[in-house]
């Protein structure tokens, strides 16, 4: 039990994360009484743990905290799309396969999700098995193209090599406003709606309102 504990202490001492570090540094600067270096590292310290809070602890994408910062300035001179997206059925793979194989998946549509994504855009895990890209600088046909380029790129994954008899698509509500016209928050809202369009369609399907019509159209295979 005691070896347990010692290689477990050790373990920890020999690989601490960065922050601790910090931290630590800090405090034996401080008990020498030199503020300033203390300071430094706490700073230091500080940059880590904030950096931390923005990300999602599973996934390594950016969180919903880091999304609420960014939404009310996001630069929507040029347009500005959201895409809200949703795992299909992903219930169904937990229960079929177990959350930790769940966890997996999770990772593997953050990772797939983030290929080829403009310059300044970014994703965010919304919350459970929702994420939101958030795609600046690009015309509403160019949207369009990325949403379904990612969903078809999760859909053709080879998820059965993670696991045999694994499937895996995404459900996505774009939603585009042309410079300055809506405030990020209701332009994710008009996304959730087309989300729930875009699965009562069947799901896997990319959900967008045309810009003459203003009809929902749903893109699919
Ligand atoms: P739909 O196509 O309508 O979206 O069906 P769904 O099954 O994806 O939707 P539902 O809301 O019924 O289920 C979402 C599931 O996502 C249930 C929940 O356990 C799972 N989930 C949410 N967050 C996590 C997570 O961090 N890890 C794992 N493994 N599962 C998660
Ligand atoms: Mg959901
Ligand atoms: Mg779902």
């Amino acid at each position: 039990m005691a070896a347990e504990d010692e290689r477990g202490a050790r373990l920890t001492v020999g690989a601490p994360d960065l922050l601790t570090l910090h931290e630590s540094i800090a405090g034996m600067f401080a008990t020498q009484g030199d503020w300033q270096r203390a300071y430094q590292h706490l700073r230091s310290a500080l940059d880590i743990a904030r950096a931390g809070s923005l990300r999602d602890t599973l996934t390594s994408s950016y969180n919903r905290r880091y999304l609420d910062q960014r939404l009310p300035s996001l630069p929507s001179g040029r347009g500005l799309a959201l895409a809200l997206i949703d795992l299909d059925r992903f219930k169904h793979v937990n229960d079929t396969y177990g959350h930790l194989l769940g966890d997996r998946v999770l990772c593997r549509v953050a990772d797939l999700l983030q290929e080829d994504l403009p310059a300044d855009g970014f994703c965010a895990r919304y919350g459970g098995e929702e994420f939101v890209l958030v795609l600046p600088g690009l015309d509403a046909a160019g949207a369009i193209r990325l949403a379904d380029a990612t969903r078809v790129r999760v859909a053709r994954h080879p998820w059965s090599e993670l696991q045999p008899g694994l499937r895996v698509t995404i459900s996505v509500g774009l939603a585009y406003a042309s410079a300055d016209t809506e405030a990020a928050q209701r332009q994710l809202l008009r996304a959730d709606n087309l989300l729930y369009a875009a699965k009562r369609a069947g799901r896997n399907r990319v959900a967008y309102h045309d810009r003459e019509t203003a009809r929902v159209i749903t893109h699919s295979e």
